[in-house]
Parts: C-alpha cells; structure tokens; sequence
C-alpha cells in the first residue's frame, strides 16, 4: 500500500508539470491507504477534493518539485484535520475519562496519572465504575502500578456518589482523573450515568476513550459523548495492535476537538503524547520521517561519527563509494536495525524489493561485522576503494586472504555498496532523503 502511493508519487515525480492524471492518481491512493486505515468516507472525500484542487491550482513554490508540491499537500491537508496534541496545563484539573466498555479507560486513567506524576505534578484516579464486576480490583492494580493514589468503592453501586466522594478524598491532589464505567453499546443508561457524574465532578477535560480498531462508528460515538460531556480531547489506544486509528480522526473531526495521548501496551509506561506527524505517517502508510530524525539525531549525538565525514551532496551525486559505505553504516549501526531504519525513510519504505535484495542478515550490522569490513576495506587499494565495480573475482581472493575474512564476507560487503548505490542513485532527486542524510552528516 505505501509502495502503490510512492509508485504514484514517484509518476508524478517524473513529470514536468503536474497533470490532472498524475495528480488523481495519487488521491486514488491516498484514498485507499486512508479507507484502509478506517478514516470516514465523507472525511476521506474532502480531504481528496482539497488535494485536488490545491495541487492542480497552486504553482509549486520555486526549487520544489512536483512530487514534493504534491506530498506537501497531502501533508499540510491532513495536519489540518488531524490537528496538534491536545494541551494540557501543567496545573490543578480534573479530567473525565468517557468511552464504550473495553475501550482503555482504566488503564489510560493509570498511565495518564503516571504522565502527569512524571512531569511533577501530584495525580490521583477516582474509579466511579460500579458496572463492571472486579473494576475496582482492577483500577487499584493498575494504580499501584502506576504508584498514584486511588479512590473507589467495591461495595457501592452509586457511581455518582463515588465521585462525590472521590472528589472530597482528593481535594488536596493536583490533578484527578475519574474513570467511568462503559457499557458495550451506546445506551441511554451510560449516556444518563456519565452526564450525572460530570456534573458532580465538573471537570477541566473531559477526554473519549477509543479503540485504535474502531471504524466508522467513531462518529456516532463521538456526537453522543459530546453531547453528554463535551468531548475536548480523544485518547486512542491500542495503536500497538495492527489498526491504523482512522476512526478517531473522524472523532476529532465530529467534535472539533483533537487527540490528547495514544496507548502502545497494557503497561502503565505504554503511554505516548499524541504525534501528529508520526500517526499522519501512519494512516497514509508511509515512512515515519520524524522518528527518524529523532533517532537519527540520537544516534549521531551518541556515535563519534566524523561530522565532516558524511557528505551527503556526494551520497546522492552517485559519487558513492566503498568509504561511504563504511560511514553510512557506522551512522546506521548506531541506530538500530537497518531494515527498519530503511522502513522510517520516505520513499524508502515502499521499496521493499530493494530491501529483497539485501543480504538475508545484513539488516542488522553489528559491531562485529563493521570490524569484520574494516579489515576487508583495510585490505583493499585506493584504486578498488575509489571503484568497487573493478573489484573482480581474484580480488575478492586475494583481499579475503589479505584481511582474514572469507570471501563471502567480501562480496556481501560488495552486494550491500551495489544495493545502496543503486538507492542512492533511484532516490537521487529524492529532497527528503537528502534532508535525511543531512541529519545524518
Ligand atoms: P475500559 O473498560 O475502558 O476501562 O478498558 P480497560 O482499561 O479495562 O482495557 C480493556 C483491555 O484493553 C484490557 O485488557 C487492557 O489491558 C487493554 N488495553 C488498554 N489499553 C491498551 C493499549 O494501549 N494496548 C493494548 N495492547 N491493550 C490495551
Ligand atoms: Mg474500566
């Protein structure tokens, strides 16, 4: 799927001007990659004709090309309905968590009071669920583990009267989230307990709690909450799983509010702030600029790496050689595997039949296999370092015996320099790989 955007992209890139064809193409995919990922219908229809219109009427601003004009488009379009993290006040609230049964609320009732204990504020969670049998064994769990105090009562069957009562407990706490119960549906009685529990709690924030799996019933959710409590920010969680979180656009868009945390895990850690460019990344199918940066920023910070020695201007002018190589994965060890630094890489990502080619346990280059093409770049002459292409049979003989290494260990060495000087030269007008290396250099 995010091949078939970068195909089009890629169609749009070999293009002097940008033509209706080429620019349908690509809304056709973003189209599909977006009902993919459960984005509503309707939503997913004005987001095409904005594209369209914009990437057909607006002239790209000198230096870009069409293929950056277009990408730039799609970008700033789903910026515009995906919105920033929602804000929070590091300061005295109360925050309602609302949302269907199963949807995460006790857990991200725990892992929000860990966030907000970790940015120094004293959190304390209220648990008014009398619903659901073993939620008040679960809630003190999961608030324990998340080291805040906790305040329900198992025997009660008055959720109102819990909050009331949580409320008093905490008055003293900076921050109190009050979990509610869920019902599997959207029924009268949930609508009618939530709306009688925030006007006893009067919160700053009320918050809906969704499941990254949920699809187009997103909305008729949302409007209910909204109407009940006043929905000012959405939490998304289960984003670990495979679901891509479409619907909680639709959410956002329903309530014109925006996404406050995104749950990752069962733990009370598996808790993020919301990241527009990395959930946008997502829905579309493409490569996560961003954490690449990130990482790629950290790593050049831990790494000793020559700031000096990674040109990129002669990465991307097919000037590469075997030297390159060896910084560019020395830049790369540091980071982690390379297949999946590969896969954060806009317009790397789609190229999975590069990746194919690759040897089968190159993905990870250790400490031990840099020492290892060391030797064999150590063994090899100017002449064959300058020109990998001349390096033939009997000198992969020779330089193996040289080095000590095997001759695998030189062709693969040699296989990995063509698979990358063959990208480098594909991705050659490629803006965001430049940038990339950059970063890198
Ligand atoms: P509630 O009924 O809305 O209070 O939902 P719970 O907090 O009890 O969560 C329902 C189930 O989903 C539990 O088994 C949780 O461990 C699980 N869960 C919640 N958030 C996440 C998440 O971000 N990732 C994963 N994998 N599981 C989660
Ligand atoms: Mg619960």
């Amino acid at each position: 799927l995010g091949s078939s955007l970068q195909d089009a992209l890629e169609k749009v890139a070999g293009r002097s001007r940008i033509d209706e064809e080429a620019v349908e193409e690509v809304v056709r995919d973003i189209q599909r990659a977006l009902l993919q990922a459960d984005v509503d219908v309707s939503l997913v229809n004005d987001l095409s004709d904005s594209i369209r219109e914009r990437a057909l009427n607006e002239e790209p601003p000198a230096g870009t090309s069409a293929r950056e004009h277009v990408l730039r488009i799609v970008y700033e379009e789903m910026v515009a309905v995906v919105g920033d993290a929602t804000e929070f006040e590091l300061e005295e609230q109360t925050i309602l968590l609302a949302g269907l049964q199963g949807s995460g609320k006790t857990t991200t009732s725990a892992k929000m009071a860990r966030w907000f204990s970790r940015k120094g504020l004293r959190p304390a969670i209220v648990q008014t669920d009398t619903f659901r049998p073993g939620a008040y064994e679960q809630s003190k769990e999961m608030a324990d583990r998340a080291e805040v105090p906790f305040y329900g009562d198992p025997d009660s069957e008055d959720p109102v009267g819990i909050a009331r009562e949580g409320m008093a407990e905490f008055e003293d706490r900076d921050v109190v989230i009050v979990d509610t119960a869920g019902r599997h549906a959207l029924e009268d009685e949930l609508v009618a307990e939530i709306e009688d529990i925030e006007s006893v709690v009067d919160p700053d924030m009320s918050l809906l709690v969704l499941d990254a799996s949920i699809g187009q019933s997103a909305g008729e959710q949302a409007d209910a909450f909204d109407e009940a409590v006043g929905v000012d920010g959405v939490v998304i969680t289960k984003l670990d799983g495979t679901a891509k979180g479409g619907g909680a656009l639709t959410a956002v868009d329903q309530t014109d509010s925006s996404i406050a945390f995104i749950g990752t895990g069962e733990e009370v850690s598996d808790v993020e702030r919301f990241d527009p460019d990395g959930f946008i990344s997502r829905l579309l199918g493409m490569g996560d600029i961003r954490a690449l940066v990130d990482r790629v920023e950290e790593a050049m910070e831990e790494s000793d790496v020559d700031e000096e020695e990674l040109d990129p201007e002669k990465l991307l002018s097919g000037d590469f050689t075997l030297r390159d190589v060896y910084k560019q994965m020395e830049a790369m060890g540091s980071m982690g595997r390379l297949d999946q630094v590969m896969d954060m890489i806009p317009g790397m990502g789609g190229m999975g039949d590069l990746k194919d080619e690759m040897p089968d346990d190159f993905a990870e280059v250790t400490e031990q296999r840099l020492d290892t093409y060391r030797a064999v770049m150590d063994s090899m002459t100017d002449e064959e370092l300058d020109n990998p292409s001349r390096v033939g049979a009997s000198e992969v003989r020779r330089v193996a015996r040289g080095s000590g290494t095997s001759e695998e260990d030189v062709r693969e060495l040699l296989e990995y320099y063509n698979t990358m000087e063959r990208t480098m030269s594909q991705l050659g007008g490629g803006r965001d790989m430049e940038r990339m290396m950059k970063k890198m250099s």
